[in-house]
């Protein structure tokens, strides 16, 4: 007696067999049984199994197999079936199992069969097997297509695990040195824009973003239209889509953006960055996000504190500027009201002028600094390069800073070294600006008997068409301080101790040079001690320009050139006016006035078709009521065309004007004026400015 696993009693001798050959009979699949034990032989099999075999009876089937289990499975299979066989006898008394083989058919055809077999122990056979069986052919080819198929994917799937596997070290890596700082990092491959979340934190698991899928951007854009901050959604959207960001991310390294989302109703500073992975397995961008609310706060406090250091620096410019400008023109009145009152007293009377003459000039570079620095300031300072005489700027150089030695008696020294190209393209006021600002300096803080050096050299050629120039200017005066030594080129800054040394100043020069020097492109440098002097060290490359050595002109006597001469002034502000005749007189200059710049055209006017003397050059003030300098410069020149007359196209017109930015002096040529004098004049370079223009 045996007992099966369902419970049921299966006892097999003659008389149950007979029962069970009766039952075989009718079933309509495969049926037999075997004795498993040797020798191993079938005891029955039911109709369906020889029709399987494509037997036509028992007899016939007996003949094809032996009427043995071995003579039922296909050579190349029975050993693998049998071994599982006697595996299951050996280890246990009864049992289920299943099994899959092939069999060879009377007529050679060979099938698939699945049999599905009960493992007994009997008292009168020993170990047998009942066995159901049925023919699977068509079902296990299409199984096995589909294994194969399965098979295939199931290759790709392990090959990009694999891959993924491989990738992950990568990213891992990666996300490992990312992961402290971002709260989610998205890997996402651009190119099919699969993506997946690599690690996140639970923090934003409210917001119910994807940790993966298709179409990064797509839904990454859906998500933020939903969860980011109205404010900062234009922006986003504008920004984040996939061909910005991965345009951004191939030119800068890195795309970057900070916006905040809203978290519980609460705005929450985020910034994502993206970076890009390419490899030979293809590009993956890896997208993280941090939360920076604590940086934005401190950014926040830090742009608070800036804003009220800048207040303050105004306010401190402010209460500066106004002692700057005070004690000039406290200077200035002073001594005016001096010399008026001592009309008998000449030579105090010339003491005074010579003051009032040093203090307007000091206002008057106070107020050209605070020009320049403002026009810095506003990004509106530009260059005017044009030819430039370098042989010629160094000579000025020595004249004005040679003088100021003088004063302060100083011993100043100028060398040159290897000055092969003196004519260059570059902004020569500009340069010349640069060198005396920091000469001045150098003079201004060395203290009397001590000395400054100048040396201007020719380090080598540049770039193709330029060459390099170095300047030094070496001081043995009070030096900088280190910590000052990096704000010397800061604006409105001054060291603290030449505030109380009382030497004045507006903290404006090195900044501006400073500012002259980068557009140009060039390098300054400072080293300095405290106590034993300062070397300033400028280095610019320049263009080589074509103008010859030989080109330079003779300046020529002005009182030569311009005595006798007729001259139109046109002018509205009398004392401006006054001013410029007697400037011009004293050179044998003379001088017709015209109130504003419709006069002045009318006085042209009056000029056509006469043939005596006419003016030989038109000096021009730009603000005038009425008529401005420019309408009035158009209207002579239209007069060419009028009557037919060169002489109102050639007429020099020079304009005067306090209004000297680089555009005013352009606005002045557009409207066909020959060139410009910035006012206050000096009166060296106006009537140097006339000798060229009246040949
Ligand atoms: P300032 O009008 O005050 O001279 P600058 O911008 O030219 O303004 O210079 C800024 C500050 O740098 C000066 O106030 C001074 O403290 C310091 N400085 C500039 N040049 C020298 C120098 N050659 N030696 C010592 N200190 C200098």
């Amino acid at each position: 007696m045996n007992e099966l696993t369902d419970g049921s009693i299966f006892v097999l001798n003659d008389q149950t067999l007979g029962v069970i050959k009766e039952l075989g009979a009718h079933m309509p699949g495969g049926f037999f049984i075997y004795q498993a034990q040797e020798p191993e032989r079938l005891l029955y099999v039911n109709k369906p199994v020889i029709d399987l075999y494509g037997c036509e009876d028992l007899e016939d089937f007996k003949k094809l197999t032996g009427f043995t289990f071995r003579g039922l499975v296909h050579p190349a299979d029975f050993d693998s079936v049998s071994a599982s066989i006697s595996e299951q006898i050996r280890t246990s008394d009864e049992h289920i199992d299943n099994a899959v083989y092939r069999i060879i058919r009377k007529d050679g055809e060979v099938r698939w069969v699945e049999d599905y077999g009960h493992y007994v122990k009997t008292d009168q056979y020993g170990g047998v097997f009942t066995v159901f069986v049925s023919d699977i052919t068509e079902k296990k080819e299409e199984i096995d297509s589909s294994i194969a198929d399965r098979q295939a994917a199931l290759d790709t799937l392990s090959e990009s695990f694999e891959k993924a596997a491989a990738e992950r070290i990568t990213f891992s890596r990666v996300a490992q040195t990312l992961a402290s700082d971002y709260f989610s990092i998205y890997i996402v491959n651009p190119d099919t824009d699969y993506f997946v979340e690599y690690s996140s934190t639970d923090e934003y698991a409210s917001l119910g973003i994807e940790k993966s899928g298709e179409d990064f951007f797509n839904l990454s854009r859906q998500n933020m239209a939903r969860i980011i901050d109205p404010e900062d959604k234009d922006r986003f959207m504008a920004i984040f889509t996939k061909d910005n960001v991965l345009s951004i991310v191939k030119r800068d390294g890195h795309f970057t953006t900070k916006y905040r989302l809203m978290v519980e109703g609460r705005p929450t500073w985020v910034s994502t960055k993206a970076t890009l992975l390419e490899d030979e397995d293809g590009r993956h961008l890896i997208i993280g996000s941090n939360k920076i609310d604590a940086q934005m706060k401190r950014e926040e406090e830090y742009r608070a504190r800036m804003e009220e250091a800048r207040d303050r620096a105004r306010n401190d410019f402010l209460a500066n500027m106004s002692h700057d400008i005070r004690t000039p023109m406290n200077a200035i009145i002073g001594y005016t009201n001096i010399a008026l009152g001592s009309p008998e007293d000449p030579v105090l009377v010339h003491e005074c002028l010579n003051k009032i003459g040093s203090s307007s000039h000091f206002l008057l570079s106070l107020i050209n600094d605070v020009l320049d620095m403002s026009k810095i300031e506003s990004g509106m300072m530009q260059l005017n390069p044009g030819e430039c005489d370098l042989a010629a700027v160094l000579h000025r150089i020595e004249d004005i800073t040679s003088q100021q030695a003088q004063k302060k008696r100083l011993q100043i020294t100028y060398q040159k070294s290897g000055m092969k190209h003196l004519y260059v393209r570059g902004d020569e006021l500009r340069i010349e600006q640069i060198l005396i600002n920091i000469i001045s300096n150098a003079i201004k803080y060395t203290p009397e008997g001590r000395t400054v050096d100048l040396l201007a050299e020719e380090t080598g050629p540049g770039r193709p068409g330029f060459n390099r120039y170095r300047f030094v200017i070496r001081d043995t005066g009070i030096g900088i301080s280190e910590e000052y030594l990096p704000h010397i080129f800061d604006s409105f800054t001054r060291e603290q101790n030449t505030t109380i040394n009382q030497i004045q100043g507006t903290g404006l020069g090195l900044a501006i040079t400073a500012r002259a020097v980068e557009m140009m492109g060039g390098t300054i440098n400072v080293e300095s001690r405290v106590g034993e002097g300062s070397t300033f060290t400028v280095e610019l490359e320049l263009e080589e320009s074509e103008k010859s050595a030989g080109a330079e002109q003779e300046t020529p006597d002005p009182a030569q050139m311009l005595g006798g001469r007729r001259i139109l002034l046109v002018e509205d502000n009398d004392i401006n006016a006054e001013i410029a005749q007697m400037i011009l007189s004293q050179f044998g200059v003379v001088c017709e006035r015209a109130a504003d710049g419709q006069q002045g055209a009318e006085k042209m006017r009056a000029l056509a078709g006469e043939k005596g003397e006419r003016f030989a050059a038109v000096l021009m003030d730009i603000q005038m009521p009425v008529m401005n300098g420019y309408e009035s410069s158009r209207a002579i020149r239209a007069m060419e065309e009028e009557f037919g007359d060169a002489y109102f196209r050639m007429v020099p017109i020079l304009a005067m004007s306090a209004n000297a930015y680089d555009e005013d002096v352009r606005a002045c040529l557009d409207a066909g004026m020959n060139a410009h004098i910035a006012k206050p004049l000096q009166p060296d370079a106006l009537l140097k400015l006339l000798c060229e223009l009246i040949e």
